[in-house]
């Protein structure tokens, strides 16, 4: 549904400028910003998309975020909306992403393909609506995922703040190309996010994501992680694009320095999507090439998501190396932790903080 937008400045002519994302769009009256979702009416902004889902929600494993070292085991209740400040090329949720509001918000317009026919209605919530949804579920965790979150901020603020009030958490799973004026906003009421690092040069950034570059994503992590929000990295590899060694160990090596060697890293498997059809999917041997870097850059915990492999399955403790959480998919056959002081669960051989958060849960029967 329509509603004024916040983080926006009026400026001459009756043009405005969005200051939610780093793009920082400048839109003429009657026009929309370049995520489509905001538009400019006679010199006021508007989001399009407060209350607009694509469904009533859905009750997906916390690892399929991936957040792995949050909360693990649990479920958690996971919505979105459409668009995107994005449009890369490979984008493996193009059908909700590259869609764009009606003047309303009650329609998705699909210019590019006939996910659920190309002018599919959106289920329209209050913030209070979907918490009671969310509470019925069972979920003590909600997911601002599938779609770029960032682009949805006034709902997002308004429903995590309702949540807090019932003891859920909130977790965001974003490009992370945010600006220091929302994300102040954000971390009163996120509590975890998993930041897709698409790569770790410039250059990637302006030819396949569409956007200046990469800074931007760096100071949201750097930002977010200083306010004392649970964050995890994913980065999709992509072969002959992102898959450069050097690239990779400059990669582990600024989320060591900035956001600490505790941080997760999630190397996820690519497979040919939207308008990048033409490169191949990511062989198993590149991710775990990936794995090596990471851990020999000293990286703590380091995954492999979206295919099965013999190694970033399992959590291990980084001093003694007993074996903290074990992971076949989604399923979830062992939980090691020590969780009796109240801060952080402790690895229960050695006693050193773990860095897990939240009581782990063993689940059965969930595979990628
Ligand atoms: S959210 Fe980002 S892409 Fe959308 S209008 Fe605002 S600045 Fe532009």
């Amino acid at each position: 549904m329509k509603k004024e937008a916040v983080l926006y400045e009026k400026l001459d002519n009756n043009k405005v400028q969005c200051n939610v994302c780093a793009r920082r769009c400048i839109i003429k009256e009657g026009m929309r910003g370049n995520c489509s979702t905001r538009i400019n009416e006679g010199g006021i902004l508007y989001t399009l998309i407060y209350g607009s889902l694509i469904s009533r929600g859905s009750i997906d494993p916390i690892e399929k975020k991936p957040l792995y070292n949050y909360y693990p085991g649990h479920d958690i209740f996971s919505i979105a909306s459409i668009g995107c400040n994005f449009h890369c090329s490979m984008c493996q949720n193009w059908s909700i992403s590259q869609c764009y509001p009606n003047e309303n918000g009650t329609k998705a317009i699909c210019d590019e393909g006939e996910y659920r026919g190309p002018n599919y209605e959106l289920v329209q919530l209050s913030p209070s609506e979907l918490i009671k949804i969310v509470e019925k579920s069972g979920c003590k965790l909600i997911a601002f995922t599938y779609n770029e979150p960032t682009i949805w901020h006034e709902f997002i603020m308004d429903v995590a703040e309702l949540a807090h009030q019932k003891n859920i958490k909130n977790v965001l799973v974003t490009n992370g190309y945010s600006t220091p004026e929302a994300s102040k906003e954000l971390v009163k009421v996120i509590d975890a996010a998993n930041i897709d690092f698409k790569a770790f040069t410039d250059d990637f950034y302006k030819r396949i994501a569409k956007v200046k570059g990469l800074q931007p994503v760096l100071d949201t992590a750097k930002l977010w992680k200083s306010q004392g929000l649970h964050i995890e990295v994913t980065n999709l590899i992509i072969p002959n694009e992102n898959d450069n060694p050097s690239e990779i160990r400059n990669m582990c090596e600024w989320i060591t320095d900035n956001l600490g060697p505790e941080t997760p890293i999630h190397f996820s498997a690519y497979h040919p999507d939207y308008k990048m059809t033409d490169h191949m999917r990511t062989p198993v041997d590149s991710l775990e090439n990936a794995y090596s870097i990471a851990k020999q850059v000293g990286l703590y915990y380091v995954y492999i998501g979206n295919v099965h492999s013999s190694v970033g399955n399992n959590s291990l403790c980084y001093s003694c190396k007993e074996l903290l959480i074990e992971r076949s998919g989604y399923t979830i056959s062992k939980i090691n932790l020590d969780d009796s002081d109240s801060s952080f669960n402790r690895c229960p051989n050695c006693g050193k903080p773990t860095y897990i958060q939240g009581m782990g849960k063993k689940r059965v029967g969930f595979s990628f």
